[in-house]
């Protein structure tokens, strides 16, 4: 029998490239997006559903599965992609910023979970990936938002491993590296404020370091490949690393202490600690 996957976020960069996989490789996908309207290529491959899905739009994501329901009679897996990157000095991100960095990439991410999990525990089956990152294991400066989100998805994600493995069906993360998509561009919700002097030079380093990691990162069909093999390899391994950088970014981590790969991570960025005022 034919299997189908649900993907947030196709639109773009990871989301495209494992719509495309999936469907190369015999899938039916239900490719969803915020504006279907706008999209000339996905919509001319077979078997294959384009339709609106806005993560932070709870009706969009009920239509939506039922509209994949509808048209092809079954759910095999989701693929939580939708979301992108909020960076910038606390000071300086307005709250509204802050909600939205979690109302996508964390509130959307168990929305859509939730709106398949009826399905998925009547069938007894099913696979869901939640796209993290390595920043969902480790932290840079001026991510406060995006790796308190990744955090978050990596955390609920091994939580719901072990209460969904109870009916049958299974949760995935899937922690890229750097990927050559709109993330650092078009995706990027950078807050900053300028006359904050005391965060400027950090705000230099962590855009100097962000367009790189996403420029020369992996190509999405790369990324894509382990998606598919997460949904596919009929296993019960939670985390699959991907990407040559992210991979070798995680085996540091593991390798050294806290102390020792933070004071890295200020080295790497030029932050120094001061003293706080009280204990001079
Ligand atoms: P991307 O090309 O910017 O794609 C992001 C996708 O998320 C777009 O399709 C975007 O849709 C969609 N999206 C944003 N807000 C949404 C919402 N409210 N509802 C539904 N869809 C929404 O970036 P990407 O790199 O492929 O990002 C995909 C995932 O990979 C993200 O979860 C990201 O955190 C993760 N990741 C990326 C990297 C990297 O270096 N690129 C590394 C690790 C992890 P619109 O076109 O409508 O904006």
């Amino acid at each position: 029998m034919t299997q189908t996957v649900l993907i947030t976020g196709t639109s773009s960069g990871l989301g495209r490239a494992t719509a495309e996989l999936f469907q190369a490789k015999g899938w039916n996908v239900v490719a969803t997006m915020r504006r279907p309207e706008a999209e000339t290529e996905l919509t001319r491959l077979d078997n294959t559903l384009v339709t609106r899905l806005d993560v932070e739009d709870a009706g969009s994501i009920t239509s939506a599965v039922r509209a994949g329901l509808d048209r092809f009679g079954r759910l095999d897996a989701l693929v939580n992609n939708a979301g992108y990157g909020a960076y910038g000095p606390l000071e300086a991100t307005p709250m509204a910023k802050i909600r939205r960095q979690f109302e996508v990439n964390v509130f959307g991410l168990l929305a859509t979970a939730q709106a398949v999990l009826p399905h998925f525990r009547t069938q007894r089956s099913g696979v869901i990936v939640n796209i993290s990152s390595i920043g969902g294991r480790m932290a840079f400066p001026l991510g406060t938002l995006y790796h308190g989100a990744k955090f978050a998805v990596e955390g609920l994600s091994e939580s719901l491993a072990y209460e969904l493995g109870t009916i049958g069906v299974r949760v995935k993360l899937v922690e890229p590296g750097g990927i050559r998509t709109d993330f650092g561009g078009r995706s990027l919700d950078f807050s900053n404020d300028p006359e904050i002097a005391d965060y400027q030079p950090a705000v230099g380093k962590v855009l100097g370091v962000l367009g790189p990691l996403t420029a020369e990162g992996s190509a999405p069909a790369n990324i894509a490949e382990t998606v598919f093999t997460a949904v596919t390899d009929g296993t019960d391994q939670l985390r699959y690393e991907a990407g040559a950088d992210g991979i070798r970014m995680l085996s540091a981590r593991r390798a050294a202490d806290d102390a020792t790969f933070l004071a890295g991570v200020r080295d790497q960025f030029g932050l120094t600690d001061v003293p706080s005022a009280a204990r001079r």
